[in-house]
């Protein structure tokens, strides 16, 4: 895809202030979409106030911005458009693609994929308390930029929730119709959304049937020595603007892009790093395997990674 057809976005949770495996993905899409001419969007995804963290959504775009990581038009708040999911919602029970659930987490605890319980109706008497996006059971595959070809049988992740018992949008509709909305049609993120995607691309086909997304790519995570993923909960440390130069030319070397061999040092203003960046961007070079984060600028490739 070459021009200025391409459109991408970032889409942070505001639940913890950018750490270094957040940083890694806005940096990659941010050098994918610019590398093809593209849109860079900033999408705000503060739907789950419970795990929101206050003051973490501002100090995420003067981060960005600090990191010369300028976006394309406004910020988009998912927390304002509750009425695009509700009437996306609306329309998919009305198609037959959604419907209501009695089910609570205590009834599925003895399965990981939803059994199909409200499928055919809800038992007399009872109101649905979440909402089920009906999953078609086939082969869903995409050619990944960075994890290669990808193959996801639909009864993996079965009917999921649209809309939560606790009357929350789940991330699962919020994201697709926002993207839709937008017209993104490159998502370049964290692999720890490789399962969501067969999901996303099945809503997708129903609410806009031409407008498929031609560019996906799910980037290595960064994970900390018990495997996990970085992130507040296994208190990754905040990202400082006062190192930009450093932790962007750490991340474009993570991401397998020649940057020590650029000429680019701790000095280079963030500006020219990412003009760098954009300029040789190949996403082919970054390794699929997740590495191992020491902290202070140190990874290895991950045990669990070199294992697969
Ligand atoms: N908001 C999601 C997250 O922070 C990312 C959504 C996406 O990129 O599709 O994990």
């Amino acid at each position: 895809m070459s021009g200025s057809g391409y459109v991408g976005r970032f889409a942070p949770s505001p639940t913890g202030r950018l750490h270094i495996g957040s940083l890694l993905a806005a940096v990659a899409s941010w050098c994918d979409a610019r590398h093809h001419d593209g849109k860079w969007y900033v999408r705000m995804e503060d739907l789950d106030p419970p795990r929101e963290v206050p003051g973490a959504a501002d100090d995420i775009l003067k981060t960005l911005a600090a990191f010369g990581l300028h976006w394309d038009g406004p910020v988009v708040w998912q927390s304002q458009r509750d009425g695009m999911y509700r009437s996306a919602l609306k329309s998919l029970l009305g198609s037959g693609h959604a419907f209501g659930c009695v089910c609570t987490r205590r009834m599925l605890a003895e399965t990981s994929v939803y059994p199909g319980t409200c499928r055919l109706g809800l038992p007399e008497g009872k109101s649905a308390r979440s909402h089920r996006f009906r999953m078609e059971d086939r082969l869903w595959s995409w050619n990944d930029q960075v994890q290669g070809q990808q193959h996801a049988q639909a009864s993996q992740s079965g009917d999921f929730v649209v809309r939560r018992a606790d009357g929350y949008w789940a991330y699962q509709l919020a994201v697709v119709v926002d993207d839709i909305d937008q017209g993104v049609n490159s998502i370049i993120r964290g692999a720890d959304l490789l399962e969501s995607t067969p999901g996303q691309m099945a809503l997708r086909e129903v609410l806009a049937p031409q407008e498929a997304v031609s560019r996906w790519g799910h980037l290595p995570l960064l994970v900390n020595e018990r495997g996990q993923k970085l992130s507040k909960q296994t208190q990754a440390k905040p990202i400082q603007p006062s190192r930009a130069s450093e932790l962007l030319i750490l991340v474009l070397d993570l991401l397998g892009q020649p940057v020590h061999r650029s000429g680019i040092d701790a000095r280079t203003p963030v500006e020219e790093i990412l003009n760098w960046a954009s300029g040789h961007w190949d996403i082919r070079a970054i390794s699929p395997k997740d590495r191992q984060w020491h902290g202070d600028g140190h990874s290895t490739r991950s045990p669990k990674g070199e294992s697969e």
